[in-house]
């Protein structure tokens, strides 16, 4: 058993070692004006984050206004409040993307929470075969999990699930909903319009295991749940994981196409930001951008997302070091044939890379040659492999800043005191990712935001939040 707090912690992790492009040696002016040339196009200008901003909160009043906008800005059904003192056990099943963890959470009040929890892999096939068998598989694991800590119900008593489905849904309760799209690489058939909760409480009936579906829950509501239990100020949830996304608290009155209860006074709004600039209006894309987009199972779609989120940023940088490759202007134009497979290039070896101050940059080194299987590389090599690799990633880091001050200064929380949780690998493990979100904050709001926002890992928020949400739902049915 594991003793989860989710208070935010120090993330003790790496910072990066920048990377001067005055220093690097080029071999010719041609390498030098491509990398220059790079720098161009991948920073974001402080006047370009300000323009994102201001058109990312125009994307959000669209879709506070009305179903079908760009942002989805989904009504999470999620009212309530916590405080930290609610006690209860309860499941949590998070599908996030790349992995899926059943968590069994145990409340004992005072923000206190033990958790025990087994993660699965979810195979590829699953994700792009019929849905049936992918919410088959979801029970199965749900179920082994129960056997394996020897967790057993009562008599006819039911668990209380929370289902964390991190996808864009259209809810309509709160364990109620449709799939508006897949996205993050999943493309299971046959499921867009249906409800996910359906399927997953048929496929535990026809196994009779005795779990009810209580809660369906973005991984983001979830997370702004779970870092709510102990920070109370707590206005935002965001994820940089696989994919990127985030969920806010609204007021009741500026939610215009809220149909529902009228007496509740706020309502946590699912953002759905990854879908930003579908129309491409603002977002500076480059053609390493739009090659990766083409060749995704969800082309033209999730734009913001595919600059920012852990899935994509690896696949950016492969096709940025192809293209300086087949222009011989690097590894002397000899291509590993590791690197020439799609997605090789994992968004985890830019968290190394971005690390490496070591004067031979030896970690970059290994990554290139032992584990890419490159024959040899220079240090300009691996110096221009190291800036491509801070651009990309910066840039991802920036782009949330531009998402994030767009939610600050709509709802004004920028000027008191208040929490971000964040949750997701990118922001755990990537060096220095939380940094240039914060400088990205300054340069919209001036220093005072550094005092009064905190940004901090909401570990396992999603699946935590999850389990908070099914009791927020126990709460409000009894
Ligand atoms: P999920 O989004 O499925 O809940 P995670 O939060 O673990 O899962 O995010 C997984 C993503 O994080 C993957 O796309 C992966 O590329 C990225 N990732 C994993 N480890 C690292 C790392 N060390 N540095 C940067 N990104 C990472
Ligand atoms: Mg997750």
């Amino acid at each position: 058993m594991t003793s989860t707090p989710i208070a935010s912690k120090i993330i003790a992790k790496a910072t990066r070692v920048s990377i001067d492009p005055a220093h690097i040696e080029y071999t010719s002016d041609r390498q030098r004006n491509a990398v220059e040339a790079l720098i161009n196009e991948f920073t974001v200008h402080p006047q370009m984050l300000q323009d994102i901003k201001a058109n990312f909160m125009e994307g959000m009043k669209k879709g506070l206004k009305k179903d079908g906008e760009t942002m989805a800005m989904v009504t999470s059904y999620v009212m309530g409040r916590l405080d930290g003192s609610e006690v209860g056990s309860y499941l949590a099943l998070d599908v996030g993307g790349t992995n899926l963890r059943v968590v069994a959470v145990h409340l004992t009040g005072g923000g206190e929470i033990t958790t025990r929890q087994t993660k699965y892999r979810i195979d590829e096939k699953l994700k792009v075969g019929e849905a049936k068998a992918l919410f088959d598989f979801m029970a199965v694991c749900v179920d082994s999990f129960l056997d394996e800590h020897q967790i057993v119900v009562r008599g006819d008593t039911q668990f209380e699930l929370g289902f964390t489905f991190s996808f864009p849904v259209l809810q309509t309760s709160i364990n109620r909903g449709t799939l508006i799209s897949w996205t993050k690489g999943f493309n299971a058939s046959g499921m867009v319009g249906k409800d996910p909760v359906a399927y997953l409480q048929d496929a535990f009936n026809r196994r009779h295991i005795p779990v009810r579906v209580a809660a369906l829950v973005n991984d983001t509501v979830g997370t702004l749940l779970a870092h709510a239990y102990n920070h109370p100020d707590t206005c935002m949830g965001v994820i940089l994981g696989t994919g990127c996304n985030g969920a806010y608290v609204e007021k009741i009155e500026n939610i215009a196409k809220w149909k529902g209860d009228a007496t509740a006074k706020e309502m946590i709004i699912n953002m759905e930001f990854g879908a930003f600039d579908k129309e491409r209006a603002i977002l500076p894309l480059t053609m390493f951008d739009n090659k990766m987009d083409r060749k995704s199972v969800n082309p033209n779609k999730q734009i913001l997302e595919k600059m920012i989120a852990g899935m994509y940023l690896g696949e950016i940088t492969r096709n940025v070091l192809l293209n300086l490759i087949d222009r011989r202007l690097l590894f002397e134009g000899c291509i590993s044939p590791d690197l020439n497979q799609m997605w090789t290039f994992e968004t985890a070896y830019m968290s190394t890379i971005e690390a490496d101050g070591s004067a031979t940059l030896h970690a970059t080194r290994k990554i290139l040659e032992s584990t890419l299987n490159f024959s040899s590389t220079t240090m300009n090599d691996r110096q221009i492999v190291k800036l491509i690799v801070e651009l990309v990633g910066k840039r991802a880091a920036r782009l949330s800043a531009a998402a994030i001050a767009g939610v600050l200064e709509h709802t004004g929380s920028w000027k008191e005191k208040a929490a971000i949780g964040i949750d997701g690998s990118l922001f755990e493990y990537y060096p220095s990712f939380d940094t240039d979100i914060m400088d990205g904050l300054e340069e919209v709001f001036g220093p005072t935001v550094r005092q009064n926002v905190s940004i901090g890992l909401a570990q396992d928020g999603s699946g935590v939040g999850a389990a908070l949400c099914a009791l927020l739902a126990a709460k409000h049915s009894g």
